[in-house]
């Protein structure tokens, strides 16, 4: 379903190394806003370590972010120290694919964590990715965001609903 993800979680970290493994992951992409850090451009506790330990396992990272903040992005960017695209228009495939060819890998072995269901979690479903959906840090947002959220939830409602019906 192109507006469930493969997975659903609390935030980033609860991504584990061997959760990756499992599903044959060998690559993340990562959003941004209230996915890495929050609207005072924070990161939580242990975000930082996270990346880290996956970059030990040799998994490969690449941010791609909605944001034309190029200086917000690239500041992730260089602080985590992986490869970033921003203003990368998700849904639409063109920066998950820059992302793809950036990391070098096939789509089935890539995973994509985000905090929206219609940027998001639609756009790595669309790339055939294994989609990986976080709440959002902070629930101030942008505007836009916050037109979105009524949606996102009732999607996640119903995604949850049938995922313990299972
Ligand atoms: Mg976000």
């Amino acid at each position: 379903m192109l507006f469930y993800p493969d997975f659903y979680c609390d935030n980033v970290r609860d991504v584990k190394l061997e959760f990756l493994k499992q599903n044959n992951i060998k690559g993340v992409i990562l959003d941004v806003d209230n996915t890495l850090i929050d609207y005072y451009r924070q990161f939580e506790n242990g975000t930082i370590e996270w990346v880290q330990g996956l970059k030990k396992a040799e998994i490969k990272l690449c941010i791609v972010s909605n944001s034309n903040k190029h200086d917000k992005v690239r500041n992730v960017a260089e602080q985590l120290d992986v490869p970033y695209f921003h203003f990368a228009k998700k849904p639409f495939k063109i920066g998950f694919l820059k992302a793809k060819k950036q990391m070098g890998l096939e789509a089935q072995n890539i995973a994509a964590i985000g905090d929206q269901i219609m940027t998001d979690v639609v756009g790595a479903n669309r790339c055939k990715m294994f989609s990986i959906l976080v709440k959002p840090i902070k629930e101030k947002d942008i505007f836009i965001t916050r037109i979105k959220r009524p949606l996102e939830n009732w999607i996640i409602k119903s995604y949850l609903k049938r995922i313990n019906n299972k």
